[in-house]
């Protein structure tokens, strides 16, 4: 393996260790410990992600392709994994959602923005764990709780266990009737309509309603569609020039409208395609006559 890949590793390694301890830490004694254990995590899962582009190939982390010194960013790592090419990444949208998410609030941490209250942290924080562990052992060999100490690895279990008490707790507030949405806080699905706002049932954040221009439906802000995407555009220098809205009066929609919509599209735009074969055909037939 390449110089590159070890120091990566090892890095990843690090980070990942400190993360672990903070996490205990901040749970056990000291819960301003929680940005500092959510900073580690993030920063051992970009590298970990940078390790297992290197693994492919030293040159894979370079931002550009001729090399340099700039290294890819997280995100940027995470699409080139995914590249069937490169490594052929499966990635769920839970998953990107998550690592997009801490990768979020690390931003927060680390520009002084302050972070959501430590419930949601605490959350957040397992989620990406669970998934760096996996990611960690299934790609790249290393089982991150067998770099701590065996006291610290059950503590954190422990925690873990708890936290998915608290899961089961908010499952049991949920109504079986009840539409339930995705919190972008806690990264987990507890979001729902109560009293004239959202409330997430598990780390408790509250949202202003916002409705599908569409059916009505109360929808959280971040669930919303953009209908543009699915008008007709022309791109040329700097700006983009509408074709046709296909008759779309709406802007933002739900996930449900928003798949009605494409497949109105859809049938307009092979109608057209239809008509306009029949056009070339009769004029075809006309200049032969
Ligand atoms: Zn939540
Ligand atoms: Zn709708």
């Amino acid at each position: 393996m390449s110089e590159v890949f070890d120091k990566l590793i090892e890095s990843a390694r690090f980070f990942g260790v400190e993360a672990v301890k903070n996490a205990v830490e901040a749970h056990t004694k000291d819960p301003s410990r929680w940005p500092l254990a959510m900073l580690h995590l993030v920063t051992s899962f970009e590298l970990a992600s940078k390790a297992l582009l290197a693994k492919q190939h030293p040159a894979f982390v370079s931002e550009k392709v001729e090399g340099g010194e700039k290294t890819v960013s997280i995100q940027g790592a995470f699409e080139r994994l995914q590249r069937p090419e490169i490594y052929g990444l499966r990635l769920s949208e839970k998953d990107k959602k998550r690592i997009f998410g801490a990768v979020k609030i690390r931003n927060g941490i680390a520009h002084g923005l302050g972070t959501s209250n430590a419930a949601s942290t605490e959350a957040k924080f397992f989620e990406v764990f669970a998934y760096l562990r996996d990611f960690l052992s299934f790609h790249l060999k290393l089982n991150i709780l067998d770099e701590v100490e065996r006291k610290t690895a059950v503590k954190l279990l422990s925690i873990k266990k708890q936290v998915h008490e608290l899961e089961k707790r908010a499952t049991n507030n949920l109504d079986a009737t009840e539409l339930v949405w995705y919190c972008q806080e806690c990264d987990k699905d507890f979001m729902v309509e109560r009293e004239g706002e959202f409330l997430c049932l598990y780390c408790h954040w509250e949202e202003p309603l916002n409705a599908c221009q569409r059916c009505s439906i109360s929808i959280p802000e971040w669930e919303l569609l953009n209908a543009e995407e699915l008008f007709e555009w022309e791109f040329s220098e700097e700006k983009a020039e509408l074709i046709t809205n296909y008759g779309i009066g709406e802007d933002r929609v739900c996930p449900s409208c928003f798949k009605e919509l494409q497949e109105e599209v859809d049938t307009m735009a092979r109608e057209e395609e239809w008509r306009y074969a029949e056009e070339e055909y009769q004029y075809y037939l006309s200049t032969k006559g």
